[in-house]
């Protein structure tokens, strides 16, 4: 695995260097909405700690910052409205997945039907 690139663009964010619209920030988490958003509702959350990725993150992160993430998934969910009417979360973790940012982040998308869960795949 590479090492963590402090460059990174969510890096100089979590910096400041950086502008965002900020959704929901605590200790261990930033959340803010997606510069290109997919869907009416396209927020990033990313843990504030250095992690490439998800595979980095579940392997090397405390369990305090794991449980702080996946909670802050949850408030961030309702306070965005979204919980009702549905949403998908979706981690891109390296290559095949076409991870672009080296910093570990979780999408949240909603506010329309989704369709289905990958589109333009070639199948199995
Ligand atoms: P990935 O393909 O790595 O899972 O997703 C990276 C996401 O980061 C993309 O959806 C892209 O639009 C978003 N992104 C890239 N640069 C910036 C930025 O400077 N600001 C924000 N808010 N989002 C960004």
């Amino acid at each position: 695995m590479a090492a963590y690139d402090d460059n990174n663009v969510f890096a100089k964010i979590l910096r400041g260097e950086i502008p965002n619209e900020t959704v929901y920030e605590d200790e261990h988490v930033l959340s803010f909405k997606d510069i290109n958003p997919q869907a009416p509702t396209h927020v990033l959350v990313i843990p504030k700690g250095r992690y490439v990725s998800s595979d980095d993150f579940f392997n090397e992160a405390s369990d305090a910052e794991i449980a702080a993430f996946f909670r802050a998934v949850g408030k961030i969910a309702r306070q965005l409205g979204i919980v009702e009417s549905g949403y998908r979360i979706l981690a891109n973790c390296g290559r095949d997945a076409n991870q672009e940012v080296p910093h570990f982040h979780l999408h949240i998308f909603a506010g329309r039907h989704l369709g289905p869960m990958l589109a333009n795949t070639g199948g199995a």
